[in-house]
């Protein structure tokens, strides 16, 4: 089927739709049966464990569209998404590359899951293909990443990954949250699999939790097969919020990205401020690979407070607007220390040696008026 939906504003509210099976309705309505008669199969029986229930197929096609990608599936969580796409590709006596600075959670499975499983790994530094073939073993299968690092917002050689994917018959997958949709699409790059936190920028709205993956029909089937025995299915209800929040992506990613360069700028000039890490920013290390690969350059950054952690508690109790809580990629804006929240887990020596002080202040920008939040954090800082 030549799609009929080109764009991507387009695509996030009709791609995928059905209207004609649901008599019309012009939102999803939730589907919430847990199986289906068999004699209205077509194929195998449908049950929301298979994920192939109306509210997952609606999604399974827009989240593919989005990504220009031939196939997708959802998942109860970022983090099932994750583990259940390593576990599809990687068994006893495997080896894993993996990207060394990953999203705390992604951080723990690696190196606190993997070995019960006899699955072996190796970090690499995301910036130094030459560095990743020394690390090769011959029963490596995977290289993963993420676009965008947490908490320093740093951007892998990400056209590199796939060549050195290609080269060494290695599966590759990006963990694509923080840059979602609007800001890059893995599969038009050439990457396997892409996977997503649906709750952060895909919901967008922080009341729902699941992931996705997109990426090749073929990886995208595997995964599948193996989510049906592992159980990390999305429920209808949650597919529902999810398909809603994910309507105005497009226009919510385009306001964080352009707020959150301001801010980011913003805060680079401020006496109070040390540093600050956003890609979008022409003093960042990662400012030309953005510019290369990303349609923009997000809505999260960090700084480092000139007054230590001290600084930034005051800023956390003084601003108005910010929330002080974890997560990232909603309507509101975040504030956070990694060190406590995503980091707490990693020890503080390699926290250290990432830049991850204590200090570090992570924000995710939301979609309140510009000239309001800046005021708002001018007020915390000065
Ligand atoms: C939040 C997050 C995850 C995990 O997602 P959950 O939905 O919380 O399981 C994975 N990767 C990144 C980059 C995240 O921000």
């Amino acid at each position: 089927m030549t799609p009929r939906f080109q764009k991507l504003d387009t695509k996030l509210v009709h791609a995928g739709e059905d209207r004609a099976s649901v008599r019309g309705a012009v939102a999803m309505p939730i589907f919430q049966s847990a199986m289906y008669e068999t004699a209205h199969d077509d194929g195998e029986p449908r049950y929301i464990r298979y994920n192939n229930t109306p509210n997952h197929e609606v999604l399974h096609r827009k989240l593919a569209s989005l990504e220009n990608a031939e196939a997708a599936l959802v998942t109860s969580s970022g983090m099932a998404a994750i583990s259940t796409a390593f576990l599809s590709f990687l068994s006893t006596g495997d080896h894993a590359l993996v990207q060394d600075c990953l999203y705390g959670g992604t951080h723990g499975l690696v190196t606190r899951s993997f070995a019960g499983f006899g699955i072996t790994f190796d970090f690499i530094d995301g910036t130094d293909p030459d560095s990743w073939k020394a690390k090769l073993t011959p029963r490596t299968k995977v290289i993963y990443v993420e676009t965008v690092s947490n908490p320093l917002m740093g951007v892998p050689e990400l056209e590199a990954v796939v060549a050195f994917a290609h080269e060494h018959n290695l599966v590759s997958m990006i963990d694509n949250t923080f840059a979602s949709p609007a800001n890059f699409r893995p599969a038009e790059w050439g990457f396997d699999l892409s996977l997503h936190s649906g709750t952060k920028y895909l919901n967008g709205h922080s009341d729902v939790v699941a992931g996705a993956v997109i990426g090749k029909a073929e990886q995208v089937d595997a995964v599948g097969r193996k989510m049906r025995h592992l159980g990390g299915s999305l429920d209808p209800h949650a597919c529902y919020l999810l398909h809603r929040g994910m309507k105005t992506l497009g226009v919510r990613v385009a306001r964080q990205n352009e707020s959150a360069l301001a801010v980011a700028r913003f805060l680079e000039a401020h006496p109070a401020v040390a540093r600050v890490s956003h890609p979008g920013l022409q003093s960042s290390p990662d400012h030309a690979r953005a510019s290369r690969f990303f349609d923009g350059y997000g809505g999260m950054l960090s700084f480092v407070p000139a007054g230590g952690v001290k600084a930034a508690e005051r800023l956390f109790e003084r601003v108005t607007i910010p929330l002080v809580a974890p997560s990232l990629g909603s309507v509101e804006s975040l504030l956070t220390r990694p060190a406590q929240t995503s980091h707490a887990g990693v020890p503080r020596e390699d926290r250290e040696r990432i830049g991850i002080v204590d200090e570090l202040v992570r924000m995710s920008v939301g979609i309140e008026d510009l000239e309001e939040l800046i005021d708002d954090l001018r007020r915390g800082l000065d």
